[in-house]
């Protein structure tokens, strides 16, 4: 099957990580077409996998668009989808793999007469995206997708109560390498004293810097722990969000937490830094769709501790292979932290606990088995 897979970003956030694994089964007839340039580019070149940057002039709808700022940028779309409309018609099948995607991708398909598949990879709830933009998504999605994957059941019910059809609507989760995520014993040592946190309680946070994902939360939870508990965040600003790192820092200091807390950036060994911990925290305040680092921690045999909200609570089973806490309640985190700290031994159960279920669950073998079966449908039907 030939497919056009269309995101919009240039950066790897989640998605675009959980796309790669689904292109590259296709990587010798697919095409992924991009509408900024940036690692993530790099990214899929490293993977063998074909892509093009489709325009590199940033696109100014913005998750909070209003309406005018909406209309305003169609004249810029419209040599974007001339392009891709024009490429479409080689394809098979459109893929789009994010909201911009899914816009530009419902005219291309239109235009093209080729079906298109829409990856939900966001709770389209009002915290995180305008009246308009929600309206325009599900309206696209509902008039001229086949298909809408989501990446949650809490993705699903946000996109079927903003109006989504649920039933065009399946739910996949994203799949993972279980063998990635084995670490020799040599390298975690090797970390730790890199890090120059041998013989302390660490606590990994894994995810791009942005308010919503909380590191905040962590911070100050490790400010209520015992003095040997420590934190590494692990990502880096993506979308542009300087002043909450900026503040992170500040917040740091003012907690007197510079020993005790590492920012190690954007980096690529996740796996060898998770295995390096004690225990991983996500801390998002607002309901995370999936929560790809939770599934990665688990792989890892890592116990987690991760915020109750959205499609994390069909990841975790509280007290079974992790554990939940209330979203931005940083003394219910740190009195988790200190359990963990006490008692070792039942920690570590629940990590094995989760490596068993992570490897069974989120195999990325079975997730694109499930995709390909799901696709392979929709190109039959609309061939007929
Ligand atoms: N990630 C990474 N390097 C970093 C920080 C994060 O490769 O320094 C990866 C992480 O392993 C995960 C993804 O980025 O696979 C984030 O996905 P998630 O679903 O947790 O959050 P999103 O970015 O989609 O909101």
């Amino acid at each position: 099957m030939k497919i056009l897979f269309l995101d919009q970003s240039g950066q790897p956030g989640g998605a675009e990580l959980c796309l790669i694994d689904i292109a590259k089964p296709y990587q010798q007839t697919c095409l992924v077409g991009l509408f900024a340039d940036g690692s993530f580019r790099t990214l899929l070149e490293e993977n063998h996998i074909p892509v093009r940057v489709f325009t590199t002039q940033p696109i100014s709808v913005h998750k909070e668009s209003s309406l005018v700022q909406g209309l305003a940028s169609i004249q810029q779309l419209v040599p974007l989808i001339a392009k891709v409309t024009r490429t479409a018609s080689k394809y098979d099948l459109i893929y789009a793999n994010t909201q911009k995607a899914l816009i530009v991708g419902a005219v291309a398909s239109f235009l093209s007469r080729r079906p298109l598949v829409y990856h939900l990879h966001d709770i389209l709830s009002p915290e995180h995206f305008s009246h308009i933009n929600r309206r325009i998504a599900v309206t696209a999605a509902n008039r001229f997708a086949s298909l809408v994957i989501a990446n949650s059941q809490a993705s699903k019910v946000a996109f079927v109560q903003a109006g989504g059809r649920a039933d065009i609507t399946k739910v996949v989760y994203n799949g993972f390498h279980p063998a990635k995520y084995q670490t020799e014993e040599s390298v975690v040592t090797e970390i730790r004293e890199q890090l120059g946190m041998n013989g302390k309680f660490i606590v990994g946070h894994f995810s791009r810097l942005a308010p919503w994902k909380g590191q905040h939360v962590l911070i100050e939870a490790i400010a209520q722990c015992p003095p040997q508990v420590t934190g590494i965040l692990v990502g880096d600003a993506l979308f542009g969000e300087q002043e909450y790192v900026q503040k992170l820092h500040q917040l740091v200091t003012a907690l007197h937490l510079e020993n005790r807390v590492k920012f190690l950036g954007f980096r690529a060994d996740i796996p060898q830094l998770m295995a390096a911990c004690d225990l991983i925290a996500h801390t998002s305040t607002s309901p995370e769709p999936f929560g790809r680092v939770i599934v990665e921690a688990m792989l890892c045999g890592k116990p987690v501790v991760a915020a109750s909200s959205g499609g994390v609570v069909e990841l975790v089973e509280h007290g079974i292979n992790g554990f939940l806490v209330t979203p931005g309640q940083p003394q219910q985190l740190a009195q988790l932290i200190a359990t963990c700290l006490q008692d070792s031994d039942a920690t570590t159960k629940i990590g094995d606990r989760a490596r068993i279920t992570a490897s069974q669950r989120f195999d990325i073998a079975n997730i694109n088995q499930q995709i390909a079966q799901l696709l392979q449908a929709v190109v039959h039907s609309t061939a007929r």
